[in-house]
């Protein structure tokens, strides 16, 4: 049931079901907890000696707070997350009950891999696979009905090591941007620094419908969006629905979601109506990036079991409502020092400035070598529909900065041959208004895939039902390559004896020429945007197949293996997991329209014939005029019928036929032939949908659907 006695305030329960610092402290021997957080902060491997005494004070928390399993939990190539239970209470020798959790257990478990998809890295016979405790995350509680769970946020490895999960790559492109960021600031001659963060803040797009009328829909059911259905043209106008008051019934929902994710530790800082009716955002507060990834996780976890105790259904897909606004999940993100301190925030400090230049162009830079790895980051089936459509950035990549910043590096590609000093000057003139200018300026475009946002990029193509893992994965690499780039330019202009800031403004001069082409400060939804994309030959991709290709870029695959990120037989694996599931996708819908049609449509339309022709039979010889536009009126529903049965067959038979292809070329009939035969399918179904019996209709239509009373 939602919770409705217990109100407690958000402060005393913040973070009481995570295995947090607190927690820890008071629990643990003081060099033991000092150990581990050397392991938790990366700066040292755990130490497997400390493990049982660990394991012991987590086991005695987790049971003095209800939990009765304990579980290694992790995100399996497929994009879920997975854990398998084990009981912490067994029985000992003479038969008494005994809790048992020892270090080993922590450290490492053993959950079958054989149901997992691997791509193809492993043989069938060859099942096993095993987790390990990634320390950098906290442990938590998952409460149940009747107790709770222990989950021990793991990396999933196949027993070759090869990873079975996306946290591995997370983790080690957050190693690759982190240890050359490092390298940049030493550069700049700072030596104080212990490590550098990349940090990352994911904003979570969402519908929510009332569920006995959604799960009408096998649609909705099945593939979390709606195939058939006309939206009502009185409803074009939804601006009043942006912004206003949050609907009780969401309200109730939301609340109860906050309060259980503040248990474990996620703070859900704002919540909102979005642009379409039914549509609500959650943003939490940013925090560093593998832990945003797994929260990322749990936010979606929560928020789909709480729906169904609130009788919503929750759809996270990119793509629910035809001719609406889809649902995006904007990765928000950045690099920060062991000192607090934001390296994408511009300064009124002039050399503060030059080393925010420097991290800035050097993503820029990384963008502009290799958009292909972004572009792949964000080609799901869910996308298809939503990247390019109502309020959604095209499928380009480009990057926009806004006007304040743009005109400082348009400065420094100016400076010509004096030196930088002009550009020194701009930027020292331009500087005491700049955070205001920043902020202001930088909100207006929300068009571009990837905008700077005042001091941080926001990535705004990844599709709401995406885990995050894998565009942030895709953003620290390009960054990490865009910044060993620049650190080789710079480093060797000051070993020639050059001044640090002199070197560094030359050095963003270069690679901000090389990055132009990526840069567009226009509106990208343009047409005047396509067309000089092309011309700049930045588009990389049309499909979504094409977009997941971009994988396998030998530039892409150079890239990621250099950076120790992917092997190339690990990408290999990842590139057909992410086809299959593409394909796996799409098959699901055709073959559910197929059945929407002949289940609930034909049907239907026979009935509304047989209800026109009797009352229209009825007028014969009464000599009503115009009485023969009803009879063209019943000519029309029966060519519709006629025609949905001919493309509904038509559409079973690609299926049929493009399941005995090769992956690839199954993805290709997808979308040349089986996504446009859906389109007219669904054209002539909701071409006749206003014409049925409210009576006789089988489906909850777009009205009922999007209205949220009960
Ligand atoms: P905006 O006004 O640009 O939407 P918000 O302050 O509302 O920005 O933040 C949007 C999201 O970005 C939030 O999830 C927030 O925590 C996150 N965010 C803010 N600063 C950073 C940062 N330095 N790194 C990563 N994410 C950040
Ligand atoms: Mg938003």
């Amino acid at each position: 049931m939602p919770e409705t006695k217990d109100f407690p305030k958000m402060r005393d329960i913040y973070g009481s079901l995570v295995f947090d610092k607190r927690e820890m402290k008071q629990r643990l021997p003081k060099d033991i907890y000092e150990n581990l957080m050397a392991a938790m902060e990366g700066r040292q491997k755990l130490d497997s000696g400390i493990a049982d005494t660990v394991a012991l004070a987590m086991k005695d928390w987790a049971i003095s707070n209800g939990a009765t399993h304990w579980a290694h939990w992790f995100h399996p190539l497929n994009e879920q997350t997975a854990e398998k239970h084990t009981a912490f209470t067994t029985s000992d020798e003479n038969g008494f009950p005994l809790d048992i959790f020892r270090g080993k257990d922590l450290m490492q478990s053993e959950p079958d891999a054989s149901s997992f998809p691997s791509g193809g890295t492993r043989s069938t016979f060859e099942a096993r696979g095993y987790s390990a405790w990634d320390p950098t995350s906290p442990a938590f509680i998952v409460k149940s009905a009747k107790g709770g769970t222990l989950c021990i946020p793991s990396v999933f490895l196949a027993y070759d090591g090869s990873p079975l999960d996306l946290k591995t790559f997370l983790l080690r492109a957050t190693q690759a941007v982190e240890t050359r960021a490092m390298k940049t600031l030493k550069l700049f001659g700072n030596r104080g620094v212990r490590y550098v963060r990349a940090t990352v803040g994911g904003e979570q797009e969402f519908f929510l419908l009332d569920r006995p009328r959604a799960q009408q829909r096998p649609d909705i059911r099945f593939c979390g969006r709606t195939l058939l259905g006309a939206r009502p043209p009185r409803d074009q106008k939804m601006e009043d629905h942006y912004f206003g008051a949050i609907p009780t019934r969401v309200l109730a929902y939301m609340e109860d979601v906050q309060r259980d994710l503040a248990r474990l530790g996620v703070n859900l800082a704002t919540r909102h109506n979005e642009a379409s009716r039914c549509q609500f955002e959650f943003a939490p507060i940013f925090t560093e990036a593998n832990l945003a990834c797994d929260q990322n996780q749990l936010i979606m976890e929560t928020m789909r079991k709480l729906a169904r105790q609130h009788e919503l259904r929750l759809l996270f897909h990119e793509k629910p409502f035809m001719g609406m606004n889809g649902s995006g999940k904007h990765v928000n993100f950045s690099l920060e020092d062991s000192e607090g301190r934001n390296l994408l925030k511009p300064s009124t400090n002039h050399r503060k400035n030059v080393v925010f230049l420097s991290f800035l162009s050097s993503f820029i830079l990384g963008v502009s070598e290799y958009p292909g790895l972004l572009q792949a980051s964000v080609s799901t089936p869910g996308n298809m529909y939503r990247l390019g459509g109502n309020e959604a950035p095209p499928y380009i990549i480009s990057v926009y900065l806004g006007e304040a910043v743009a005109s400082m590096v348009r400065a420094i590609e100016e400076g010509g041959d004096d030196e930088g000093a002009h550009a020194k000057k701009t930027l020292d003139l331009g500087l005491p208004k700049l955070p205001d200018i920043v902020a202001f300026d930088s909100d207006r475009n929300r068009t571009s895939p990837l905008a700077f946002t005042g001091n941080k990029f926001e990535f705004r193509a990844p599709g709401s039902s995406q885990a995050i893992a894998v565009p942030t994965t895709a953003l620290c690499a390009v960054w990490a390559a865009g910044l060993e780039r620049f650190n080789k330019l710079l480093e060797a202009r000051i070993n020639k004896g050059e001044d640090p800031m002199d070197a560094a403004i030359k050095t963003i001069r270069e690679v901000s020429k090389a990055n132009r082409n990526i840069r567009f400060e226009g509106d990208s939804y343009s047409e005047e945007w396509l067309k000089e994309a092309k011309k700049r030959g930045i588009i990389k991709a049309h499909t979504i197949p094409e977009g997941i290709d971009l994988l396998m870029e030998p530039k892409t695959v150079k890239m990621l293996e250099h950076l120790g990120i992917f092997k190339k037989k690990e990408l290999e694996a990842f590139y057909t997991i992410r086809l299959e599931s593409f394909v796996k996708n799409i098959d699901i819908e055709m073959a559910v329209m197929g059945d929407m049609i002949w289940e609930g449509i034909l049907p239907c339309i026979s009935k509304q014939i047989l209800l026109e022709k009797g009352s229209r039979d009825m007028l014969d010889g009464l000599k009503i005029q115009g009485v023969e536009k009803w009879s063209s009126h019943i000519v029309m529903l029966a060519k519709a019928k006629l025609d949905l049965m001919q493309k509904t067959r038509e559409l079973a038979e690609l299926k049929e036929s493009l399941a005995k292809k090769d992956t690839r070329s199954h993805a290709e009939g997808i979308v040349t032939k089986a996504v446009p035969l859906m389109e007219d399918i669904r054209k002539i179904a909701d071409s006749v949908e206003i014409y049925l019996s409210a009576e006789y209709k089988p489906y909850p239509n777009y009205r009922n659907l999007l209205s949220l009373s009960a």
